[in-house]
């Protein structure tokens, strides 16, 4: 019999309203079932919104300091259970042990960071143009926020929302991917395990297009903050724009990494490798394009070939698995019908290219290299989310960024090179969110602003200081000690005639 998860809602585990669920399976072997999760529904999302905005009436008076201590708590308790968490993530959604392990690290630092940050939600002061008058700025908290998340890191982007959220006064309503509702789930006990008050969090698990879409509509929900695919970020927006709710997009991407003929191979090699097959391809920031400069091309690409076709697919709980499954199904479609548009396009496929023999019980692609892609050609363009490598030959620096820069994304870029020059014109020059100069396209630490450009945000970022901008609004306060009536924005300066 497979075990039923609930929905948190008003500080109970509840079934959806209309009773219905949806399996969650294990990618790696699709006959393991995880278990039944709820499929909401807008009444389930409306029951939420009510005992959020109850919550926030009381949560939003609790210092904010407090509200950060109780962070730590999370913090320790992230720690105390990393290595269930990292193995159900991994039975959830297939990356391998090394990196749920650093899925869930980075919501342990998450936690830390933000619980300092508690004691630092800073307003300003400044002199008042009138005598006798104090002016100053402080943070307040908008409401009920709802996080809407993606599949590929179950822990680290909902932390990366929930806890600026939490510090800084909001109420939360937390709609984790489909694909995930496991972690999503521990995620919550862990915020009530550590005594957060039980209506702050809600959890209502669904589809996207039902209970995304109504958490989206829902008319007391003054924020969204969503990270997911491009075109679901431009349904979202499209509707914020339409109801004027504030909103954080975090979306696709189509990252390189360039090669410069002067860089250190070796190390060029190991990071092209983690880059574009790390979590098979499945990174918003996952190195998709490689961009080597042409004296070096034939080498490097030699180097990698070999390496790539040694990965070693698996389950990513067993040692010695290199690459997991795709996420489901559609997934590995989506990747078959770009293998097919590399190869009419002319892209030569070097190695890969199909589901490998004998395991047809998950959701596995081998990893894939096309070389001799055309900048401009759809598989150098668009998004796939999987474990295919485009390389693409430049003459020099210049043709580099250019292609770098010729995508409608914009999040993550690297350059291997030891010319210092070259490392910081690419620093200038490349038009993304992140840019790292010797490191793959992938990481990012939890007190540094994470996002990207182009169609990849919409201008916030999370992580980092900028993050409780979006979270909290500006409340400008003005106390008058001059015990008369002054009179702002009127002409007050000496020799002024009356
Ligand atoms: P997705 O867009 O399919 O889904 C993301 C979330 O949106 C899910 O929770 C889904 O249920 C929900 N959703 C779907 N339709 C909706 C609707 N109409 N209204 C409201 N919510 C809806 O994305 P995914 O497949 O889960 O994740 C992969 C995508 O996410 C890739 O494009 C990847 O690049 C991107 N991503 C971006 C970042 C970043 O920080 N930029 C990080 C991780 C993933």
């Amino acid at each position: 019999m497979a075990e039923l998860f609930k929905n948190h809602i008003d500080g109970k585990w509840l079934s959806a309203k209309a009773g219905q669920t949806f399996e969650n399976r294990n990618p790696a072997k699709r006959d393991d079932l995880i278990g039944l999760f709820p499929a909401s529904s807008a009444q389930d999302v409306d029951a939420a919104v009510r005992a959020a905005k109850q919550a926030f009436s009381t949560w939003r008076l609790v210092p904010a300091p407090k509200r950060g201590e109780l962070l730590y708590r999370v913090g320790e308790l992230l720690r105390k259970y990393k290595e269930d968490i990292a193995r159900g993530m991994t039975r959830e959604m297939g990356k391998i042990l090394k990196e749920t392990r650093g899925d869930v690290q980075e919501g342990i630092d998450t936690a830390f960071y933000v619980a300092g940050e508690g004691r630092r939600l800073f307003g300003e002061t400044t002199p008042a143009e009138l005598p006798n008058k104090f002016a100053m700025s402080v943070r307040a908290p908008i409401g009920v926020c709802a996080l809407v998340t993606p599949w590929n890191f179950p822990m680290a982007i909902p932390t990366w929302k929930m806890f600026p959220a939490l510090v800084c006064g909001n109420a939360v309503i937390f709609k984790p991917a489909e694909d995930v509702p496991h972690t999503g789930t521990i995620l919550v006990e862990i915020l009530l395990e550590a005594g957060l008050p039980d209506e702050v969090i809600q959890l209502v698990h669904g589809r996207g297009e039902q209970v995304g879409a109504a958490m989206v509509e829902h008319p007391a929900i003054p924020l969204i903050s969503f990270t997911g695919s491009t075109e679901t970020g431009r349904i979202v927006g499209e509707t914020c724009g339409r109801l004027h709710k504030r909103l954080s997009l975090e979306m696709g991407g189509k990252n390189a990494q360039i090669v410069m003929d002067d860089a250190d191979l070796d190390l060029a090699l190991e990071g092209a490798l983690w880059g574009a097959f790390g979590t098979t391809g499945q990174r918003c920031t996952a190195t998709s394009r490689l961009i080597i400069q042409k004296k070096v091309h034939d080498k490097f690409l030699g180097m990698l070939e070999g390496r790539a076709k040694a990965l070693k697919l698996g389950d990513g709980r067993k040692k010695g698995t290199d690459v997991g499954p795709l996420i489901n199904e559609d997934a590995v479609r989506k990747v078959e019908t770009y293998v097919d548009i590399g190869q009419s396009e002319g892209a030569k496929l070097v190695t890969g290219g199909a589901r490998p023999a004998k395991m047809s019980g998950g959701n596995f692609f081998e990893p894939t290299i096309f070389t001799n892609v055309k900048a401009g050609s759809r598989l150098e363009q668009e998004e796939i989310f999987g474990p295919v490598l485009s390389v693409l030959r430049v003459k020099d620096a210049d043709e580099a960024f250019a292609v770098n820069n010729d995508v409608k994304y914009g999040l993550s870029s690297s350059i291997y090179t030891r010319d210092v020059n070259t490392a910081f014109r690419a620093l200038n020059e490349l038009d993304n969110g992140i840019t790292y100069v010797n490191a793959p396209t992938i990481g990012a630490e939890a007190h540094l602003p994470f996002g990207g450009v182009k169609q990849t945000g919409n201008g916030h970022r999370e992580g980092g200081w900028e993050v409780y901008e979006f979270y909290s609004e500006t409340k400008v306060g003005y106390a008058d000690f001059s015990g008369t009536l002054q009179r702002a924005q009127i002409d007050t300066y000496l020799g002024t005639p009356d």
